[in-house]
């Protein structure tokens, strides 16, 4: 079996870059020139991106990234692909580099909770005593998540600091589980619990996605897929087998976990849908929408 002619690249570091905001525009001079595609943010607390390119790019683009004494560490996760995920380029310049709704300044390398290898995590999940928190948004959640999760209910990583205050005040003596997609919010999110008096508080180092990647764990507990920021919109975890199917359909029901937008472009919601209710309902996430666009089509005739 050949490799991929593709790969995708994801990765972030806390660490302090001199005038971030040049480094910004620099960078995205140097990924056009290369050719890569994705999104990068850059702040002065660090860089966390996503990009795709062919093998020869990408794998330039992580030794030009560790020839920089800032990033010579850089932990890259790497998925093999068969074309770009990405349609376009960006690089932005942040305040932060995830927002989060928290008074105080939270820095990773200074206080985070402590950080567990995939087999470590897997260890510890099947312990009866500890408190297992998604790290992501509900509809990420919705498609897949380690087993016996909470689902926190917030649309926006900023929501946490409030969920978690108004949610899981009882567990401020139990063992808290975070984790997410590659890993970067638990950073900062362990850190917010931490300093919110929870006294025993570990992270997937690396993420759902590492996680998947663990030869020896193979995504065991993790049911559904992951929800990804591109254009595959999720992969896939579990290699064991036993992989259920955790969503469902919006509009019946039953098992699903594709995502779809609204065809109603003010709406746009991305919702799971099967195959047979996306033709029924011509991918409208609501009477209200479709009726919506009825009504423009009939004004504007
Ligand atoms: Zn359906
Ligand atoms: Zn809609």
């Amino acid at each position: 079996m050949g490799q991929a002619p593709f790969n995708i690249l994801l990765y972030y570091k806390f660490v302090r870059i001199p005038d971030a905001e040049q480094f910004a525009r620099d960078h995205l001079d140097y990924c056009k020139s290369l050719g890569v595609k994705g999104r990068i943010i850059v702040a002065d607390e660090g860089i966390n991106g996503t990009l795709s390119g062919t093998v020869e790019q990408t794998k330039r683009y992580m030794e030009e990234m560790r020839r920089n004494p800032l990033f010579a560490d850089m932990v890259f996760k790497i998925d093999e692909a068969d074309g770009h995920a990405f349609k376009k380029m960006f690089v932005r310049y942040k305040k932060e580099l995830v927002t989060f709704r928290y008074e105080k300044p939270l820095d990773p390398n200074v206080k985070s909770g402590k950080r567990l290898s995939p087999k470590e995590f897997y260890e510890y999940l099947q312990r009866d005593d500890v408190i297992v928190l998604d790290g992501r948004n509900g509809y990420e959640y919705d498609i897949g998540h380690f087993r016996n999760a909470i689902r926190p209910d917030v649309d926006s990583f900023r929501e946490f600091p409030e969920w978690i205050r108004k949610n899981m005040a009882d567990y401020k003596d139990k063992p808290i589980l975070t984790y997410c997609t590659g890993g970067i919010r638990c950073e900062k999110l362990t850190g917010f619990m931490l300093d919110e008096g929870f006294r025993e508080v570990y992270q997937l180092d690396g993420g759902i996605v590492t996680y998947g990647k663990d030869e020896e764990v193979k995504g065991r507990l993790f049911d559904g897929k992951c929800y990804v920021f591109d254009e595959r919109i999720s992969v896939p975890i579990n290699r064991t087998g036993e992989n259920v199917v955790v969503g469902r359909c919006r509009h019946c029901g039953k098992p699903e976990d594709r995502y779809v937008n609204c065809a109603n472009d003010r709406c746009h919601l991305q919702h799971i849908c099967c195959e047979e209710c996306e033709k029924e309902h011509d991918r409208y996430c609501s009477a209200e929408c479709r009726e919506a666009d009825a009504v423009n089509i009939d004004t504007a005739s």
